[in-house]
């Protein structure tokens, strides 16, 4: 046969692409075994396809792909037992159309500094096994030939060939790569197998690699119990039918659940899922688990992951998946995304937007469906949902006009409200001279517990809105919804809160105020607290202390970075102490015989308001136990 041996060069315009590739794929050499499992796994689909059309008539037979290594002649081969190609054909498909490829990509890509970043999405196919390997090798038999005439393709690379007859005795492609000396770390059985199900977990031809053993029933014992006995099976790494190619009307919440264990082994059961399927304008199928988060982001390894006809792709769906649903779970299969480009390319991509909007849309639609069907359900779930939904309302104008149908406000009692329904609920009583209607709410139901109490004292409902998100939550509300003010229950007093333009007579006199005015501003002595009498309900507490709304949103903005209010991170604290003149203790101070007595009653007044807000500590705090006990003995 050595006559029928041809050596030849492969045209290409570009010589020497090797070095060239071999720099940029240098973070991510082990896609080779991804490219090499997807071309057998095309192979296989298409023999399917030819059977199904009728033009290929023989036994289709055990179609099972088969990794295996061996550590001694340093290879790695994929074997398939799909359509082959003839000698004529691996010219044509090897040295034409997988070389013009690397080629095509050095070409776009030699002068760009930041090839790393797009390697990974760019399917440099066949050619990326030499990343790996000194030497490939190609033993292909095409259905369309006998076993004698199979053919044998070796190159090391370069623009090098040979081809050779060669006799294989089952249909299908045999590739083989003779592992270099920097790579022999992939001569090993656990690193083959865990790429192998990172990437090839949902490939939809079976994927044989190695073998494992497994327990099977053996006959009965004396006593009728089962034996069992351990037995070599095939090692199948993939589900060559994950749960999304099936239609959502043949599953059931079961296999839903199945298939999130089978995706993120050590996660807690998901909330609800959607199905995602789409045919037009692009096609899509997936399915988007909504997880269990806890009130603060955290850090999630569980990721959506994008594939593309079964085959993993990335974990990195930033610009596929709108922001506010990162932190979903589960996948997303598009053969629409174009994985061989860049990432501003990905970004700027029309389909990419679509599928995003798509995605939005529908996440939309089902919450909206859970909010119809079951309320009571609904409810249940919303203090996990709440903080997807508020990022998107925050985020995305669309969705916040989808969510804001269904978007939940929880009360101090548990109790829930649409967005109607508790205007509607606090109007009457919650209403100021200026016909804004004033939601109040509070971030802390433990801190704030006495704000609460005197807010409730008034009939005033208080929402709790203790979310990361929260404080956005509550500028964007009160951007959309008109008429309404928010407003934190510690921003003021009771009193003062919702402005009706009525007002309780004070007992003080001008004069009097003015003395109790000094008495306390000289007790305190901080000028970061801004003193003044108030006339209060004789019931209410001698002093509050409040941080108003307004100050209080600038600096949490500052806080988290917003850009013109930066300044005012540094500055201290600024609050409002009121003195409630109605109070009997603001008599007491007035009628009291000395000046160090007035000053001990208001500071033990002061302290006793510092207190109920956690905000008497250190010296103050100690102090103000040993005024206290000295006041009581
Ligand atoms: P792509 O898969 O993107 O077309 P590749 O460089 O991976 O590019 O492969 C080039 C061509 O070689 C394929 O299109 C296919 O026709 C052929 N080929 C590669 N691997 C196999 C195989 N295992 N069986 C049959 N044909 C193959």
């Amino acid at each position: 046969m050595a006559e029928t041996l041809e050596k030849g060069t492969i045209s290409i315009h570009t010589e020497n692409i090797f070095p060239i590739i071999k720099k940029f794929l240098y973070s991510d050499h082990e896609i080779f075994l991804r490219e090499l499992v997807s071309n057998a796994v095309d192979a296989t689909q298409k023999l399917k396809k030819l059977a199904g059309m009728g033009e290929f008539n023989g036994e289709l037979g055990d179609l099972t792909i088969e990794v295996s290594f061996d550590k001694d002649k340093k290879t790695i081969t994929v074997s398939d037992k799909g359509i082959g190609m003839t000698g004529e054909e691996i010219k044509k498909y090897i040295n034409q159309i997988a070389f013009s490829g690397a080629t095509e990509f050095v070409e776009k890509f030699k002068d760009k500094a930041d090839g790393k970043d797009i390697i990974g999405k760019f399917g440099l196919g066949f050619y990326s096994s030499f990343m790996v390997a000194d030497k490939v090798e190609i033993i292909s038999r095409s259905y369309k030939v006998s076993e004698n005439e199979a053919a044998r393709w070796e190159c090391d690379g370069s623009t090098e060939f040979e081809l050779s007859p060669a006799t294989k005795a089952q249909r299908g492609t045999d590739v083989i790569l003779h592992i270099n000396k920097d790579s022999e770390e992939f001569l090993d059985e656990w690193r083959l197998k865990g790429i192998l199900e990172k990437y090839c977990k949902f490939l939809p031809v079976e994927i044989k690699f190695g073998t494992k053993e497994e327990r099977v029933e053996d006959g009965v014992d004396a006593d009728g119990k089962p034996k069992f006995r351990t037995e070599k099976k095939d090692r199948i790494i993939n589900n060559p039918s994950p749960l999304w190619t099936k239609s959502p009307s043949d599953l059931k919440d079961e296999d839903y659940l199945k298939f999130y264990k089978e995706l993120y082994p050590f996660a807690e059961d998901p909330l609800f899922w959607i199905h995602l399927n789409v045919d037009y304008p692009f096609n899509l199928t997936g399915i988007l688990y909504f997880p269990k988060v806890k009130n603060d982001f955290e850090v999630s390894k569980n990721k959506i992951q994008l594939y593309s006809r079964q085959v993993f792709i990335t974990d990195e769906v930033k610009d596929v998946v709108p922001d506010f649903l990162m932190l979903l779970h589960g996948v997303i299969d598009s053969p629409d995304i174009p994985l061989n480009v860049s990432r501003s390319y990905l970004q700027s991509d029309s389909s990419v937007k679509k599928i995003s909007q798509h995605i939005t849309k529908k996440v939309g639609d089902k919450l909206q469906d859970l909010f119809k069907k079951d309320r009571a359900d609904f409810e249940k779930k919303w203090d996990d949902i709440s903080i997807f939904v508020k990022y998107g309302m925050i985020s995305d104008e669309k969705f916040y006009d989808r969510a804001k149908e269904f978007a939940l406000l929880k009360n101090t009692d548990d109790k829930y409200f649409t967005f109607t329904e508790y205007k509607e609920k606090v109007k009457p009583i919650q209403t100021d001279k200026d016909d804004n209607t004033v939601f109040l709410y509070a971030t802390d139901k433990g801190k704030q517990h006495g704000f609460i109490e005197a807010a409730k004292n008034k009939s005033y409902d208080v929402l709790v809105l203790d979310g990361i998100l929260d404080s956005h939550f509550v500028n964007t509300l009160e951007q959309k919804l008109e008429k309404i003010q928010l407003k934190r229950v510690d921003s003021d007093t009771a009193e003062k809160l919702i402005d009706k333009g009525e007002k309780i007579e004070s007992v003080l006199s001008e004069d009097d105020q003015q003395k109790v005015k000094t008495v306390f501003e000289n007790a305190i002595n901080n000028k970061n607290m801004t003193v003044s009498i108030e006339a209060m309900s004789p019931d209410d507490l001698p002093v509050v202390i409040t941080m108003s709304e307004f100050m209080r949103r600038m600096k949490d903005m500052a806080k988290m970075g917003g850009g013109q209010y930066g300044f005012m991170g540094a500055m201290p604290d600024q609050y409002n102490v009121s003195i409630n003149g109605n109070h009997s203790l603001v008599q007491k101070i007035l009628q009291a015989d000395s000046d160090e007595r007035k000053t001990t009653l208001a500071k033990q007044a002061y302290d006793l308001a510092l207190l109920s807000q956690n905000m008497l500590t250190g010296a103050d705090l100690t102090n103000f136990i040993k005024r206290s006990v000295s006041l009581v003995s």
